[in-house]
């Protein structure tokens, strides 16, 4: 990759790349002036703090999918938090979005991501938007994204959020996330990013055979376990993954799920 970089950069000038070993190499012939065409990939820029991001807090820690990977790449996290999080973004741990909720910790988002194992083309539900930055992962992995907000002020954020960094075609809802979004259902996967105290019916049913739901569960704050479930032979199968913390799934009316 370095070499690949290097040569991208290497009409600005010989004494850049005469310091990199790698480079000097690939451009035995010395330095030209006019350059074979560079694919767009190449001359992108790498956003720094990102990498890092990935390399240290979700490589790291085991999540190898590349599809998932390079979507925590390219996702600007730092747009979907508040001005005031801003130099915090990558930091390792769960931000406050207002209205008392939270953005999920970046590996936590990779790991939810990466067990949904979704294809490109599949139809994905999100049941708690919030600021939509996990809506935005799962929007570079398939076109077909469905989100569910129930704090009005949240989900309309979102879907402005959304829109101006060219993922307009997420489909964001206010409403009750329990009950799913029937009008669009069966979904190949749904993923829960608040906790109920049991997986909503109506998201089991709402999920395609062949499906898988990932989803954390339990009491508020602590003792919640998070879980995939596939659908086979319409039965659901529960996988228990790890411990987490997230915010509770609520009630339109008051109290939770
Ligand atoms: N996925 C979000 C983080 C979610 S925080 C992100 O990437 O930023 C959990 C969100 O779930 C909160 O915004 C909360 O308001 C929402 N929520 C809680 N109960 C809900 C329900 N019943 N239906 C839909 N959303 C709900």
């Amino acid at each position: 990759m370095r070499g690949r970089l290097a040569m991208g950069r290497a009409g600005r000038g010989c004494l850049w790349l005469a310091a990199s070993g790698l480079a000097a190499a690939l451009w035995v012939g010395g330095c030209r002036t006019e350059e074979p065409p560079v694919p767009q990939s190449v001359v992108t820029p790498v956003h720094e703090p990102r990498r890092v991001m990935v390399m240290t807090q979700i490589q790291a820690r085991g999540v190898s999918d590349e599809r998932v990977l390079a979507a925590m790449q390219k996702v600007p996290r730092e747009e979907f938090v508040p001005e005031e999080q801003r130099p915090y973004a990558f930091d390792d741990r769960p931000l406050p979005i207002g209205e008392g909720q939270t953005i999920s910790q970046p590996y936590i988002v990779a790991l939810m991501t990466e067990l949904l194992d979704l294809k490109e083309g599949e139809k994905v539900l999100e049941i708690g938007t919030g600021s939509g930055y996990q809506a935005a992962v799962l929007a570079e992995l398939t076109p077909e994204v469905y989100t569910i907000e129930i704090v009005e002020t949240l989900g309309k954020r979102a879907e402005e959020t959304l829109a101006r960094l060219g993922y307009a075609d997420v489909r964001v809802k206010i409403g009750d996330g329990y009950k799913g979004w029937p009008e669009h259902a069966p979904f190949d996967a749904i993923i829960v990013t608040c906790a109920p105290q049991q997986v909503p019916q109506p998201l089991k049913d709402q999920l395609r055979e062949g499906g898988r739901m990932v989803i954390p569960v339990g009491p508020q704050w602590t003792g919640q376990t998070l879980y995939v479930l596939r659908k086979k032979g319409g039965k659901v199968r529960e996988e228990e993954v790890i411990p987490v913390r997230f915010v509770p799934m609520v009630r339109e009316g008051g109290g939770r799920w």
